[in-house]
């Protein structure tokens, strides 16, 4: 296996297509959405020409390769997750689709005085499903604060994490800082209390296939738009016996054993959790995304990847007023970069480098409001790496800051 940074980026359409006006496409915003590879693109417009039916109820031959095609999808996800079995993994709307179920199902097994434990990192994603739990059945939500390089601060664990703790949910990589978090800490911290863990994955599922055996982990959560798959489809990976004892958390067709006036009874995982007609075609597309990205060479990829964010994060320390928010060194993050530049507003800055210089970064607090007001900050510039970057892009944005600097200072 190897890496060819230019293969990578010949897969996608996008970076062919000549803008309209203006300069060339520099994107460094793969963490809000990735771009769609080729591959992935076919996929959806072969399932939607050759095999388009609803799935799991059909009986005619092209719903039965619906169906089969959405099943190998499943088979696609629980690969890349090494899952133990495909029925543990669940088909959403995306992660948030993905905390919601956990945050509402499992969260009927929980009541008064139980005590969840989410980080300062999180994304509203992973802090607000908490809060409505809150309101609902009485649980007690603390947080584990942040380090001033924008790490999980784990040796507070030590106090947060009580008798009464049921479940700790974090980010694998802070979409704000790119902290990689260091999980087995947590899942120590919780098998001493019985605690479950609950991982958000959005941010380091693109950056190769995870294991959540090997992590200990109970639930993992992700989606589609940001691992080079379709939008509108997510995956949450679940321990079967915990997905078993949840209740339904959505009622309607293909999540019932048997429906009566005198009461229903529901069907095993994953259909459960999956009511209604799912995203057949987005999940198709994704399962093609992950059995490719299952074939990349990710030391090399990340390697890479680490080679450009020293880049970034060197070619931001020589801008005057100029704060970094993540850990300065490589170790223990991804290429998820956020600063804050004194005197001008992220908004600002997006929108001249992308007009000088064809530069898509994200502006603003990254659904990540108690982190920005924590650091004192209303939002940052975030630049955000995948495989298809490479040195022409981390050109264009020095390049494009150091302008932003002189003309709007
Ligand atoms: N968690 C993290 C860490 C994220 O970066 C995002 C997307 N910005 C989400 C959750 C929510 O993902 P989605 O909008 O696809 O549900």
């Amino acid at each position: 296996m190897s890496f060819d940074p230019a293969r990578f980026r010949a897969l996608f359409p996008i970076f062919a297509a000549a803008p309209a006006d203006g300069p060339a496409l520099h994107y460094l915003d793969s963490g809000a959405s990735a771009q769609v590879p080729q591959l992935v693109i076919d996929a959806v417009a072969r399932h939607d020409s050759t095999a388009r039916a609803n799935v799991k109820r059909g009986v005619h031959r092209l719903a039965e390769a619906a169906t089969e095609a959405y099943e190998t999808a499943r088979l696609s996800a629980a690969r890349y997750l090494n899952a133990p079995s495909p029925r543990e993994v669940i088909f959403t709307g995306g992660t948030t689709g993905a905390i919601n179920l956990v945050a509402r199902a499992h969260g009927d097994l929980l009541g008064e005085g139980d005590e969840v434990l989410v980080s300062m990192l999180e994304h509203h994603s992973n802090i607000v499903p908490w809060q409505l739990l809150q309101t609902r059945r009485g649980i007690r939500l603390s947080v584990i604060p942040a380090t001033a390089d924008g790490r999980l601060d784990l040796d507070r664990l030590d106090e947060l994490v009580t008798p009464r703790t049921r479940l700790i949910a974090v980010t694998h990589c802070s979409n704000v800082t790119g902290a990689v978090t260091d999980l087995a800490r947590i899942v120590a911290a919780a098998r001493a209390v019985g605690a479950k863990v609950l991982v958000d994955g959005a941010q380091r599922a693109p950056h190769g296939p995870i294991d959540v055996q090997a992590l200990g982990v109970d639930f993992y959560a992700f989606s589609g738009h940001k691992a080079f798959g379709p939008n509108g489809i997510g995956v949450l990976w679940g321990r079967g016996e915990l997905l078993e004892a949840m209740p339904p958390f959505m009622g309607g067709g293909e999540m019932i054993s048997h429906v009566s006036f005198a009461g229903s009874s529901w069907a095993p995982i994953p259909n459960k959790f999956e009511a209604g007609t799912p995203p057949i075609a987005q999940a198709v597309g994704l399962g093609a995304a992950l059995d490719w990205l299952s074939e990349q060479d990710w030391p090399a990829i990340l390697a890479n990847e680490m080679r450009l964010t020293g880049r970034i994060l060197d070619g931001l320390a020589t801008i005057p007023g100029c704060r970094i928010l993540g850990p300065g060194g490589l170790q223990q993050r991804l290429g998820v970069i956020s600063f804050a530049l004194d005197g001008l507003h992220p908004h600002d800055v997006c929108q001249f480098v992308d007009a000088t210089h064809g530069v898509a970064l994200r502006g603003g607090h990254h659904c990540a409001q108690p982190l920005m007001e924590s650091c004192g900050l209303v939002g940052t510039v975030r630049a955000s790496l995948a495989p298809y970057n490479d040195d022409g892009d981390v050109d264009a944005l020095l390049d494009g800051l150091a302008h932003a600097v002189r003309q709007l200072r």
